[in-house]
């Protein structure tokens, strides 16, 4: 069972720390120096790119971080906090342990007592995605559990279960009203909305690549093949600028997730279209030779996947053909 890790990272001395080894991941080849040869093999195995967001923490005062550090492993969800609010999320890919490495990274933290330690309980992670969830709602979804924000803190499986559940069923909330500028202005102005939307459209794509995708892989809904997460997007099935605001809201209704290997651009551009019975159909408008072969290749014949199950999507399909028609 994954577990959930609190991160508080707002004091000064974190936020440079954060700004040093997440907002610029640390590269790889300066860290090989400093590991065990299992180690960096692991983190070049995860990190393929040759950077990785690193964060430690020292053993606290009577090792109570460190007990808690060793309950981490990767696969665990870890919540960046500080000011009220979870301001960052990512997964661990790595636990491991480097005094010396840490030493180079960040000053080591000069304890109540005087003495100096080093973040050497160290831990690896993927790039974090933004959210801004107060702490009364994580508080709210775990009812009667306590919600520790004070110092870095694993969670118990009880408590990890209710966080993470809250995390899925909200990137399919509709986006919150914003709060009015005045108390004159007690509706949203649809630039208000947008931004209201857009921030929250952030966030669902952080939630459906991280959260909803299992085991970093989803299913494009047009060509039904498998694809590792970076090459999916949720994309809007009715263009989202002809969506009311209850449409935009819709939320997973009026989007797909449509693979970066073309189908997304082909329906974007409304070279293909949904037929009423779900078949995927072109238009006159693929006329491109590559994209037509495409086509042919991957989605001739096919039908949306899970049409059956898709109803409430089934009346932005058809706007998107009517649209382009
Ligand atoms: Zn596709």
């Amino acid at each position: 069972m994954p577990l959930v890790i609190v991160q508080p990272a707002r004091n000064p001395e974190a936020r440079r720390n954060y700004a040093r080894t997440v907002d610029n991941p640390v590269s790889l080849a300066a860290t090989a120096d400093y590991l065990i040869a299992e180690d960096q093999q692991e983190l070049t195995r995860l990190h393929p790119a040759g950077t990785v967001p690193l964060w430690g923490t020292t053993a606290g005062e009577r090792g109570q971080l460190k007990t808690r550090w060793e309950r981490m492993g990767s696969g665990d969800t870890i919540l960046f906090t500080g000011a009220g609010e979870v301001f960052k999320v990512a997964r661990v890919t790595h636990t491991f342990r480097s005094p010396d490495l840490a030493n180079t990274l960040w000053e080591p933290k000069i304890t109540a007592n005087g003495h100096s330690a080093s973040w050497e309980y160290m831990y690896a992670f993927n790039q974090p995605m933004d959210l801004a969830i107060p702490y009364t709602r994580i508080q709210e979804a775990l009812g009667d559990l306590p919600f520790p924000t004070r110092e870095f803190s694993v969670l118990s499986t009880a408590q990890s279960e209710r966080i993470l559940a809250y995390l899925q069923e909200s990137a399919q909330e509709p986006p919150l009203p914003p709060t009015p500028a005045s108390s004159r202005q007690m509706t949203w102005t649809s630039e208000e909305f947008d931004r209201a939307y857009l921030a929250k459209r952030r966030t669902e794509q952080a939630y459906l690549r991280q959260f909803l995708l299992t085991g970093g892989s989803g299913q494009c809904a047009l060509c039904a093949r498998s694809f590792s997460k970076e090459f999916l997007i949720a994309a809007h099935i009715k263009k989202r600028s002809l969506c009311d605001d209850e449409e935009k809201a819709d939320i997973p209704a009026v989007a797909m997730l449509a693979c970066k290997f073309g189908c997304d651009e082909l329906f974007e551009r409304g070279m293909i279209v949904v037929a009423p019975d779900g078949h995927i159909t072109k238009t006159k408008k693929l006329s491109d030779l590559e994209a037509g072969q495409y086509f042919t290749e991957h989605l001739s014949g096919r039908s949306v996947s899970n049409w059956h199950q898709r109803i409430d999507s089934h009346k932005y399909f058809i706007a998107h053909r009517e649209h382009w028609r």
